[in-house]
């Protein structure tokens, strides 16, 4: 295990707002992603922080469409945008949503989006839940998304 992925599960466990702690950053720039939201018709605005490998934080907003189906989750808007970027390997991403912005429970990630994140994301990937700026659930990937489908 690297020393960054160490570091972030020591601050999951901390659960403590401080300045420099990576989850409690995450968190936080989920929160400010999920401002930029456009869900006219949902109005079920979600944010995600992305942390890559490289320990750049690339954000998601989901980003709704009249006929739906373009409509894009705020977690795979950030992984795309990481892999635009050049990012392919991942430690963590954290996800806030609720209606009209305002996150009263846990939003966890919908069944498109866990396979999106089991392309690029081994087992043990960090998905950090939040409902308030201290209270969170993680899991792992595997949790998520049991025998998931591989093209191999
Ligand atoms: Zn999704």
């Amino acid at each position: 295990m690297n020393e960054a992925r160490m570091r972030l599960e020591e601050q999951l466990r901390q659960k403590t707002l401080e300045k420099g702690n990576m989850a409690d950053n995450l968190v936080r720039f989920a929160y400010d992603a999920m401002k930029r939201a456009y869900a006219p018709y949902s109005n079920f605005m979600v944010g995600a922080a992305l942390l890559g490998r490289n320990g750049k934080i690339y954000i998601g907003c989901n980003v709704e469409n009249s006929a739906f189906s373009p409509t894009c989750c705020a977690e795979r808007n950030a992984f795309f945008h990481a892999v635009a970027d050049g990012c392919r390997k991942f430690e963590a991403i954290a996800i806030v949503g609720g209606k009209d912005g305002k996150v009263t429970d846990y939003c966890p990630p919908c069944g498109v989006c866990r396979q999106v994140m089991t392309e690029f994301c081994g087992p043990s990937f960090l998905v950090i839940l939040s409902r308030s700026a201290t209270d969170r659930k993680v899991f792992q990937l595997r949790e998520l998304l049991p025998e998931s489908f591989k093209l191999s």
